[in-house]
């Protein structure tokens, strides 16, 4: 296979545009070029020879495909209890719904089947969408359950008038819950999509669903849609605050405490301040990198970052992982590699080119399990590779002296 025979997907090339800044700005967005300018522009960044769509084709994490299951779910439900008039989870109506929705388990396997099937045209799912579909699969009973227990604690307004995204024209908002509904203030070039607004005379609650830990992130989103949804003059003329901020997980809920008048006009210049940072530092190209641990363990587009790989990176890198890290995330590595000879059909010889391994040597065994996803034409003699998600093999005494790795079923090779 020559390097012109490589599906694009598996050259690790530079975008052939950098995107523009964003004109509307975000809550993602935002925490995005934050962390990492430089991985902001490479996910956003146009790769014709990959695709037509936007970005680079992100990698499947089974997390944050749980996450777009349990959203899915939610919002399928409480957009159809909006239809159907429904306020309370104890009434018989809810049960109608529910039961025409076909129950929690239908409910969970539909999404599964929509959140897969947006993913078809991914080049980069396919080559190991079989594994990720078999553990996605496997933790639908998890879902559902955590489904179950974020729906009992729906709290919605009887007076429903819109459900959020189906809205056709921005109008003021009346008393009623709405799901999904979009807040946007063209005069700071923000906007942001709400899980449940619910208004009535007494109250003004944001709730907003989250998967995973409580964190720090998720108070700052929270309140950022209090501030754009006091400045959204369409659908929130008269300025209304909201006084009731609940972030909602599965293991319970964080009740966030409001900003006041005054508060909001202080947290909107900070605001403005970072959002005007963030829009300068995208418009270097290439925008700066900023490589740690809690970056780079997850994203999904280090084997394009140089940066990344420079050995000074690799061994700050180093350091932070044994007390950042899970054990079973430390058994994991990304290496770049020469590849020299051939041992066996599925073992090959490489030279570290850069890498996090504790290893006085400069030589590194490879070896490729037939389970492996990665397509094994890639590994030729003399070519430099990037492989992520190596499994380092523990060594016992009269083995090489040199470290050894394995593909595993996450691992992807890239040829650079
Ligand atoms: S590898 Fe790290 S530094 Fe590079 S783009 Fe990704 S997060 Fe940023």
């Amino acid at each position: 296979m020559s390097e012109a025979t490589v599906e694009p997907i598996w050259l690790a090339r530079l975008p052939h545009e950098w995107p523009s800044a964003p004109v509307w700005m975000s809550v993602s967005s935002l925490q995005s070029i934050e962390a990492c300018p430089r991985r902001w522009s490479l996910s956003l960044a146009s790769y014709p020879d990959i695709w037509s769509y936007r970005g680079y084709p992100p990698r499947v994490y089974l997390a944050t495909l749980q996450g777009h299951v349990l959203h899915g779910a939610l919002e399928l439900i409480v957009k159809s209890l909006a239809r159907a008039g429904c306020s309370s989870v104890a009434s018989e109506d809810f049960i109608n719904v529910m039961r025409g929705l076909g129950g929690y388990t239908n409910i969970v396997e539909r999404t599964i089947a929509i959140v897969l099937t947006k993913l078809t045209s991914n080049p980069r799912f396919t080559a190991r969408s079989r594994h990720v579909i078999g553990e996605l699969k496997k933790t639908a009973p998890t879902l559902r359950e955590n489904l179950q227990i974020l729906t009992s604690k729906l709290r919605l307004e009887p007076a429903y008038f819109g459900i959020g995204g189906e809205q056709q024209e921005r109008q003021v908002l009346r008393d009623g819950s709405y799901a999904e509904i979009e807040l946007r203030v063209p005069s700071m070039h923000w906007h942001g999509f709400v899980d449940i607004l619910t208004l009535s005379e007494s109250k003004c609650e944001i709730v907003d669903f989250k998967t995973g830990e409580p964190s720090p992130e998720h108070e700052e989103q929270i309140r950022i849609y209090s501030l754009l949804w006091a400045r959204d003059s369409d659908l929130n003329p008269h300025g209304r605050i909201a006084d009731t901020l609940t972030l909602s997980y599965s293991k319970g809920e964080v009740a966030v405490k409001p900003l006041s008048s005054s508060e909001l006009i202080t947290f909107e210049k900070a605001l403005m301040l970072r959002t005007n940072d963030a829009l300068a530092t995208v418009q270097q190209i290439p925008p700066r990198a900023v490589p740690s641990i809690g970056n780079c363990t997850f994203c999904s587009v280090r084997h394009l970052c140089d940066d990344y790989w420079i050995e000074a990176t690799q061994k700050q890198l180093a350091k932070g992982q044994s007390e950042a890290l899970p054990s079973e995330l430390r058994k994991l590595t990304d290496i770049e590699v020469e590849i020299e000879q051939q041992e066996s059909p599925s073992v090959w010889h490489g030279t570290i080119l850069s890498s996090r391994l504790p290893s006085s040597t400069s030589s590194v065994l490879i070896r490729i399990p037939p389970e492996t996803h990665s397509p094994s034409g890639l590994i030729k003699r003399g070519r430099r590779l990037r492989i992520t998600d190596a499994l380092v093999i523990d060594q016992t005494e009269g083995e090489p002296k040199f470290p050894v790795i394995s593909l595993s079923k996450v691992s992807e090779v890239f040829v650079v």
